[in-house]
């Protein structure tokens, strides 16, 4: 079965052929791929072409696909069984684990994907505050519930449909969207809105409109402001905690926020998401409080020991001083390759994330990322891919590595990726 014909099948029986839309390559044109296999930093295709992969499978896949570690802490689980429904060892040693290293989460519940994670603290802030209003920034993505899933930037954006259809307008008047890294905006939002917005909710570094960084002070600016107007703050991290940096972009930045929303790596490539913060906000949560939230498979036992064993090896190995040398690696090598062809690119980069955008405009919001020329970026993408580098399927997607790219690996990528920007 290659490709071709599996994705013929899969679009008759899958909505598009795929089970999330960016993984479609509409934004690129062509048909996509189907992965067999993976091992380390690269992908083998249902048609045995093997392809060095910058998506790690959107961010967990921090030590590279089927960690033989990983893959040994499942196998052990397994003996065990796969669900229990009741409450399980793993479960108090992830926890232990994320209280660890997110000095700011004091208590924390497990769930199932980061969507779940901010749905639940969302929801927790409204219950907690006694507010309906939240803030959120456009181009920033939280995963696909109702208040959240508006100017998402990810795949929301990459299909120029930024506002979902199927969201209530009623629902949509609750969530007030702002530009990034304007202080000003929330300022004024804070004004015209008093004592209704329950929390505020962030990217702290965007990872899902490309790859962005906040101006400097811009996170302390929305620290203080968040605590002047009384609401909660809340860092998604979902891609950024334990990549950037173990404690995340909080670690980084020196900020406490109030909750933290944590997925991706903490599975270890299992789908789990986790929120946490403050334990006085967090004991509003059901059974001790009147905030319900639950999940059948939260918590479960083969999705822990992946994610146990992924933030063990984190701890143990530190690599990331070393995935930061391979990100400076893979943005010089394109950065100076546009240079020389006289092709203005944008490359942010902050240790394994980067992104590249096709326009002279510094990027620092999704306006100035709106910029970026789209088309030129689909050539760039298909002539990685012919190459043998798969880049994430979007303009609007951020780039990662694992350790498992260091070396060859990246080596060779940096030559593909040198050739594509020469082709364009
Ligand atoms: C991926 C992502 C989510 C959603 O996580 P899912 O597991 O896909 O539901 C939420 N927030 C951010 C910042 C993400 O990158």
């Amino acid at each position: 079965m290659n490709s071709a014909s599996l994705f013929t099948r899969a679009q008759q029986l899958i909505p598009g052929g795929v089970n999330s839309p960016v993984r479609a390559f509409r934004s690129v044109g062509g048909a996509p791929f189907f992965t067999k296999s993976a091992k380390g930093a690269i992908l083998t295709t249902a048609d045995g072409r093997e392809l060095i992969d910058f998506v790690c499978t959107w961010g967990p896949a921090i030590h590279g696909h089927n960690h033989p570690r990983i893959k040994a802490a499942i196998a052990a689980a397994l003996e065990n069984g796969t669900s229990f429904g009741t409450p399980n060892p793993y479960e108090v040693e992830m926890a232990e684990l994320i209280v660890k290293f997110f000095p700011s989460i004091q208590k924390v519940r497990l769930c199932s994907s980061g969507t779940e994670a901010t749905m639940s603290a969302i929801r927790l802030a409204r219950g907690f505050k006694k507010r309906d209003k939240i803030i959120k920034f456009a181009g920033c993505y939280h995963g696909h519930s109702d208040s959240l899933l508006i100017k998402a930037g990810s795949g929301a954006l990459t299909h120029g449909n930024p506002d979902s259809a199927g969201v209530p307008a009623s629902f949509a008047r609750e969530t007030v969207v702002l530009p990034y890294n304007d202080p000003s905006a929330l300022e004024a939002a804070f004004a015209a809105n008093p004592g209704q917005i329950a929390c505020v909710i962030l990217e702290p570094y965007c990872g899902n409109v490309g790859f962005i960084q906040p101006d400097a002070g811009y996170l302390h600016s929305v620290r203080q402001l968040t605590a002047r107007h009384g609401a909660l703050l809340i860092f998604d991290e979902v891609m950024t905690g334990f990549r950037l940096a173990r404690g995340g972009v909080q670690e980084l930045e020196k900020i406490t926020p109030d909750l933290t929303c944590l997925g991706k790596i903490i599975g270890g490539g299992l789908p789990v998401g986790a929120f946490g913060g403050r334990a006085d906000i967090m004991d509003h949560l059901a059974p001790l409080g009147p905030v319900y939230q639950a999940g059948t498979l939260s918590g479960n036992p083969l999705a822990m020991a992946a994610g146990i064993e992924s933030l063990k090896m984190l701890d143990e190995l530190d690599p990331y001083a070393r995935l930061d040398a391979l990100g400076r690696q893979v943005r010089d090598a394109v950065s100076a390759a546009a240079k020389a062809k006289g092709l203005a690119v944008q490359a942010p980069q902050a240790g394994s994330m980067f992104s590249f955008f096709f326009t002279p405009t510094p990027v620092r919001d999704l306006a100035t990322a709106m910029t970026s020329d789209a088309k030129l970026f689909a050539r760039f993408f298909h002539a990685c891919l012919d190459g043998g580098v798969y880049l994430p399927p979007s303009a609007y997607e951020a780039c990662f590595l694992s350790t498992a790219h260091e070396g060859a690996a990246v080596d060779r990528a940096c030559e593909v990726m040198t050739k594509a920007i020469q082709s364009l």
